[in-house]
């Protein structure tokens, strides 16, 4: 077992004793989060390095989960996931953004954002063509293309503002560019694009027959006033666009891996086609308590406020710091810039935070593919409050 926990990461490694074949995915080790959860537990370290909140969830939502099972919810939902919780769904987009799809047809559940992201490229790009995503981008995109024997190209954002450039992405498509990926609030930056940046992204995937595939995961965490950009606010984008959510990013319980993705129909068809071999249906009881609970719009209207204290909470705490900040204008996520402290790179200073320190934080480089250091760490405020002014205490000191 130790062999094959080791070898996890390597290039065609031996498994069992049987003889190499090659990798799929020669470049893929384990994830940053992974790895620097490990350490931080390792240490002991304040662990505020993968993305995920660091307070209960509502109880309602579980005792609504426990009604569900009780009540006899307990076998297989239906494969695009329980029509109560769809049609909840479809009034939720309608009414934030606008544009109503079709609970039926267009709306399907999945476990988790990341598997709607890998389900909607397997069944959408196909070997040859090129998929557009810009960086620094969370690490699930291009695995999932380049299992298809396509291509990724990417266009890099620039610190501290990470906008885009939509010359740039211009010049990067050819005739093989099948989809964009744009994800909006970013991972890992905080980034949010604005109503231009969707104008242009319309324009260039109708001039160039693209498709959009949206990771909007971070929907409900947008501050200081801005409205969140969906593509389906944008109709002619939303006939060409696959948007995926998530439950867990929006209540609290990342580990309940509960997502969802809409588009048109004809597209939603051929998601489902890979959908039903590779997961089927979803939990069922959750679906049903997440209906139920959704029925109140006010369980998920006022979450950008409460995440929007806790980011002030941080970067006030943090003034003073040697750490360069721009607040995050959307997401769970605060870069600090420690380039005043250490020219080490990103990794390294990660790790000695995390070991000397009992801090850790995300180094941004492992979110470009040319590994680019803006010597920026990435760390989650989905905490509770006292962890926050306790990080902060460590940040200050060093
Ligand atoms: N989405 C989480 C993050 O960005 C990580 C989830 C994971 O560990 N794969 O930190």
């Amino acid at each position: 077992m130790d062999a094959l926990v080791r070898c996890d990461c390597q290039v065609g490694a031996y498994l069992w004793g049987m003889p190499t074949h090659p990798s799929k995915l020669p470049h893929v080790g384990t994830t940053i989060f992974t790895v620097m959860s490990k350490l931080a537990m390792e240490h002991g370290a304040l662990n505020l390095g993968q993305g995920f909140p660091g307070f209960p969830m509502d109880q309602r939502l579980s005792d609504l989960v426990h009604t569900h099972m009780i009540a006899g919810r307990n076998q297989y939902a239906p494969m695009p996931g329980v029509p109560e919780l769809r049609a909840v769904l479809s009034k939720k987009i309608e009414a934030a953004y606008g544009h109503a799809h079709d609970p039926e047809s267009e709306i399907t559940i999945t476990a988790g954002g990341t598997q709607a992201i890998f389900t909607v490229i397997t069944a959408l790009v196909h070997a040859g063509d090129e998929v557009l995503s810009f960086a620094p981008a969370y690490d699930c995109y291009a695995p999932a293309v380049e299992l298809q024997g396509a291509t990724m190209k990417w266009v890099n954002l620039s610190y501290p503002d990470y906008r885009i450039d939509w010359q740039a992405v211009r010049a990067q498509i050819t005739s093989h560019t099948r989809m964009i990926i744009i994800n909006t609030p970013h991972n890992p930056t905080g980034m949010c694009m604005t109503a231009d940046d969707m104008l242009e992204l319309q324009a260039i995937a109708e001039a160039n027959d693209l498709l959009v595939l949206s990771d909007e995961v971070y929907e409900h965490i947008v501050f200081d006033g801005g409205r969140h950009e969906s593509v389906t606010r944008y109709p002619q984008l939303a006939k060409r666009s696959l948007v995926v959510y998530s439950f867990g990013k929006t209540f609290h319980n990342t580990g309940w891996k509960m997502g969802y993705v809409c588009a048109p129909a004809a597209l939603t068809a051929e998601v489902r086609k890979v959908h039903q071999y590779n997961v089927f249906s979803v939990n069922t009881p959750v679906q049903y308590a997440l209906a139920e609970y959704m029925s109140d719009a006010g369980t998920y209207t006022g979450i950008s406020e409460m995440y929007e204290a806790k980011r002030d909470l941080f970067v006030q705490a943090l003034h003073g710091s040697r750490f360069g900040l721009k607040p995050a204008a959307g997401t769970y996520f605060q870069l600090l810039n420690y380039s005043a402290i250490s020219d080490e790179n990103d990794v390294d200073f990660a790790k000695r935070l995390t070991c000397e320190h009992k801090i850790t934080g995300i180094p941004c480089s492992v979110f470009f593919p040319n590994l680019q250091d803006d010597k920026v760490l990435r760390f989650c405020f989905a905490k509770q409050d006292d962890e926050l002014q306790r990080a902060a205490e460590i940040l200050q000191a060093i």
